[in-house]
């Protein structure tokens, strides 16, 4: 008897691995193995089995006992062959993942793009279940974004669809990590306020933060105690971004027309107040004949989300045929 999946969260810096109880959905069990200095298929592979192995060993589950393995990996993924194409801060290219893990294990093995995992568990278990037509966008280092359509997430033809965090804003506007210029992620992500933060500080202006850190190491608590301390600069900074989210969510819901927005991300859970404000402006900005039906909710699996996502992507792929 199936009683269990494993999921994995496969990331730059650290990788987790969880048991997870099928029926509750629970995580009995898990593992977290740094990835930092392991950077290459080869490593990056071993450090996985190490998890796995060790996860096994830890919970002294039979592997009969074990429906699958799903693994969520910031990067891009064929997800029907179960291959890593490219996950740059990795350096992992063509990892046959799915192959390999089953050779190894004898379980079926899934994989998905860690923006994608996240989807997964909000639509099965969290803020979008019994919705049909989504948009989860998650705010952080960059802009991750999935869409759903008629309750299937929607990879378009080559499976990059969604990437709201691409969309160009700014014809002459700041490059992009991705190559381009004038990106959203480039103005509206935490990597962006840090960077104009930054920016500001060098050229002599007072700011709180710098008591509170170096200001080559800014996190969202950093940002947060400066809101609430109303610091100037980090304000001004914080509300553009705003601005820029705001308007890059309306402009989705003018062409998307979802029925429910997913904020997630270490910027939307960590500061409630920019939470509110983006879903106030993106509110001010869209159609109205679009949005007046459009309901905002935070994401509820932020922690877990990549376990858990990655843990149900069976469980998803079952439901769609
Ligand atoms: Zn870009």
């Amino acid at each position: 008897m199936k009683k269990y999946n494993i999921g994995i969260d496969l990331g730059g810096t650290k990788v987790l691995c969880a048991l997870v109880e099928i029926t509750t959905k629970k995580v009995l069990f898990m593992v977290k193995k740094k990835t930092k200095k392991e950077k290459g298929n080869e490593k990056v592979f071993s450090k996985l089995i190490e998890a796995i192995d060790e996860l096994l060993e830890i919970s002294k589950v039979n592997k009969d006992e074990i429906s699958s393995i799903g693994i969520a990996v910031a990067g891009q993924v064929n997800r029907k062959e179960g291959i890593l194409i490219n996950a740059c801060n990795l350096q992992c290219k063509n990892l046959d993942l799915k192959k390999q893990i089953e050779d190894k294990y004898n379980i079926k093995t899934y994989i998905a793009n860690d923006v994608e995992a996240a989807t997964i568990a909000e639509l099965l278990m969290g803020a979008a279940k019994d919705y049909k037509n989504v948009l989860c966008v998650f705010v952080g280092t960059g802009i991750g974004s999935c869409l759903v359509v008629d309750g299937k997430i929607y990879h378009g033809a080559t499976g990059s669809a969604g990437e709201l965090g691409h969309v160009i804003v700014d014809l002459n506007g700041r490059s992009c990590n991705c190559g381009a210029v004038g990106c959203l992620e480039a103005y509206a992500s935490r990597s962006a306020i840090e960077s104009r933060i930054q920016g500001a500080v060098k050229k002599g202006r007072n700011s709180i933060i710098t008591e509170l850190t170096d200001t080559q190491n800014i996190s969202t608590k950093h940002i947060k105690k400066s809101l609430d301390a109303h610091d100037e600069v980090v304000s001004q900074y914080v509300n553009e971004a705003i601005e820029y989210l705001s308007g890059g969510l309306a402009s989705a819901i003018n062409f998307f027309n979802p029925e429910l927005i997913v904020l997630g991300g270490g910027l939307i859970q960590g500061i409630n107040d920019i939470y509110l404000k983006t879903i106030r402006l993106t509110k001010n900005k869209a159609l109205s004949v679009a949005s007046n039906k459009t309901e905002f909710k935070k994401a509820e699996l932020e922690d877990f989300s990549g376990i858990i996502g990655a843990s149900l992507i069976e469980e998803y792929r079952l439901c769609l045929k």
